[in-house]
């Protein structure tokens, strides 16, 4: 599907590496300018840039620890500085920290949560500021199959995506009448660094789980938000739409 997103400035938040990444570029490619989110790798994230550079788009970078309001605050005056709008806000960042219950440290669970959801609350009430002047936005949340169905040791995990989920339907609910979209996308086992040590450990077992017989590629994830992303989806609010290779539902 050609979509159109030239003139769109978009942010990705976690855009080193990953998911992330290859939204980057998928955006990039159809014509969008892309603010690339990092918290540690710096060097990835010059090198991705590079990337969509040498292929003619531009793009811009800025570190910060998304979970943090002050770091926050700065990626968002940046934004606005540089670009006085936003159209497209893809909150990504995300990590995990598996543990049983009864071993998990509440460090643990508070890192989970403080990343993919109070970072997801944070850039949101942010960029739906700006996109409310404009009556026009786009808000894309990376969740998790873990939302609907989760592994051992993921309690904090689970619970932060399916948090997510229902933030997604809660902003969608109040933003859809001022022009602005929010939805969720929940990817299943994506080829990536964080799903590595749990395909390791039990790879083959998770393949038989899985109905279309592969493991998910980050432009799997990255295709269907950039359809969110363009205007093509602006019937489409408050919905949780799962790339899994039908995990969900086996
Ligand atoms: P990944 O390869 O581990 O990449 C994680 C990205 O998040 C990195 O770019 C990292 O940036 C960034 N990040 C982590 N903490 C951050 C923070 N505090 N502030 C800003 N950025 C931060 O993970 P992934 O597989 O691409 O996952 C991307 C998203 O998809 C996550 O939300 C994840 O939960 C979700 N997801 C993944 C899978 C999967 O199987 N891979 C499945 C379901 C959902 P730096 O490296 O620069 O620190």
């Amino acid at each position: 599907m050609h979509l159109d997103l030239t003139d769109k400035i978009a942010l990705v938040t976690g855009g080193s590496r990953g998911i992330g990444r290859e939204c980057v570029l998928r955006l990039s490619r159809s014509g969008a300018r892309v603010i690339i989110n990092y918290n540690k790798s710096r060097e990835k994230a010059e090198e991705l840039l590079a990337k969509i550079a040498h292929h003619g788009s531009e793009g811009d970078l800025f570190q910060a620890d998304i979970s943090q309001p002050d770091a926050v605050e700065m990626l968002f005056s940046f934004v606005r500085e540089r670009f006085e709008n936003l159209d497209i806000l893809v909150n990504n960042a995300g990590i995990i920290k598996d543990n049983l219950l009864l071993s998990m440290k509440l460090s643990d669970w508070d890192r989970v949560h403080d990343v993919s959801l109070r970072g997801a609350f944070l850039c949101t009430k942010s960029a739906a500021e700006m996109m409310m002047l404009n009556h026009r936005g786009k808000i894309i949340n990376i969740a998790s199959v873990a939302a609907l169905r989760c592994g051992t040791g993921q309690a904090n995990y689970a619970s932060a995506k399916g948090g997510l989920v229902s933030f997604t339907r809660a902003c969608a609910v109040e933003l859809s009448g001022k022009g602005i979209q929010v939805n969720a996308v929940l990817p299943g086992f994506i080829l990536t660094d964080m799903s590595r040590r749990v395909r390791k450990r039990g790879g083959e077992l998770i393949l038989k789980q899985i109905p279309a017989g592969r493991f998910g590629m980050p432009i799997d994830v990255a295709n269907i938000v950039a359809f969110l992303a363009s205007d093509q989806s602006d019937y489409i609010s408050g919905q949780a739409i799962s790339v899994d290779g039908g995990l969900s539902i086996s």
